[in-house]
């Protein structure tokens, strides 16, 4: 197992999105950032992720608060909300810009399908899929920059994309990411493609908040879910292009239902808030997240 230098403060967080009620799942992975925490003498930080406005509520904030402290968690106050600090991560938005490794992506969903669709018809230009799906085809990357200006002057909404060849291009060396339990990883995050970092309906995007709010904050060991494990190896290229501290990183298995499906908030029978309101005591927790690894 590594851990960082002696003096390096261990810093771990959990980052939740209040965008409903934490599960069983999300218990599992605060109690494992906090415990490590304490068991390396360390700080355990807690932050709110609430980039998008139209699915994160305060009223779930409050619950994440009310379930963490029901878990026995204790984290340093004020915390930090990511709608607070749009100007980070605009800062970050402009460096990139300013490397020319952003481009504007008009297409909505349909667009991708559709040139998905046409594309499937010449077996040879098949999209490529990635471990999160199809990448996406590249279809705004070809506009010309009087295309591009037409579009911005008509007001069509766009998001921002990194120019994933572009972006290794610069870096020009292979970059690796530690991992807590196996060592050095080769980053390869060609496995995401053209990934959105500033949306079309918010100027920033999940991939990119992270990466300045874990350097802005000190972080020190990420550790979260097996389902983020190819946004480590985005995250360490925006780590490098950023000139941003790494982290090391863990990734927990996701509990699952016995009939093999990932926990989700929707599933209200496993929210820590009806686990502590059918009277099950916080302490018999880690007995009730074994049965769902
Ligand atoms: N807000 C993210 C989530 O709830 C956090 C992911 C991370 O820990 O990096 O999935």
């Amino acid at each position: 197992m590594i851990i960082m230098k002696q003096s390096v403060k261990i810093r771990t967080r959990f980052a939740p999105s209040p965008s409903g009620d934490l599960h069983l799942g999300h218990g599992y992975s605060a109690k494992l950032n906090y415990d490590f925490a304490c068991a390396h003498n360390g700080d355990f930080i807690l932050r709110i992720e609430d980039i998008d406005h139209l699915r994160c509520k305060r009223q779930f904030e409050q619950s994440i608060f009310d379930d963490l402290k029901w878990l026995g968690l204790k984290w340093p106050t004020p915390i930090r909300r990511q709608s607070e600090h749009f100007d980070d991560y605009q800062k970050a938005l402009d460096k990139l810009q300013n490397m020319t490794l952003l481009y504007p992506c008009f297409c909505s969903r349909k667009d991708i399908l559709d040139e998905i669709n046409e594309s499937t018809r010449a077996p040879h230009m098949r999209p490529k899929l990635g471990p999160e799906g199809i990448i996406y085809p590249g279809t705004c990357r070809h506009l010309s920059p009087q295309e591009r200006a037409q579009k911005i002057a008509k007001n069509i909404p766009h998001a921002l994309r990194l120019d994933m060849e572009k972006a290794l291009k610069t870096v020009g060396k292979d970059l690796y990411w530690t991992d807590l339990k196996s060592g050095e990883q080769l980053a390869d995050p060609t496995l995401l493609g053209d990934v959105v970092l500033a949306r079309k309906d918010f100027p920033t995007s999940y991939h990119l908040s992270v990466v300045v709010d874990d350097h802005i904050q000190e972080i020190s060991h990420v550790i979260r879910g097996q389902d983020l494990y190819y946004a480590s190896h985005l995250h360490r290229l925006l780590q490098h292009l950023l000139d941003l501290n790494t982290v090391i990183y863990d990734h927990h298995p996701l509990l699952v239902t016995p009939d093999g499906n990932r926990l989700a908030k929707r599933d209200k029978s496993i929210t820590l808030k009806s686990i502590k309101q059918s009277g099950v005591d916080a302490k018999a927790i880690d007995a009730l997240i074994k049965q769902y690894l």
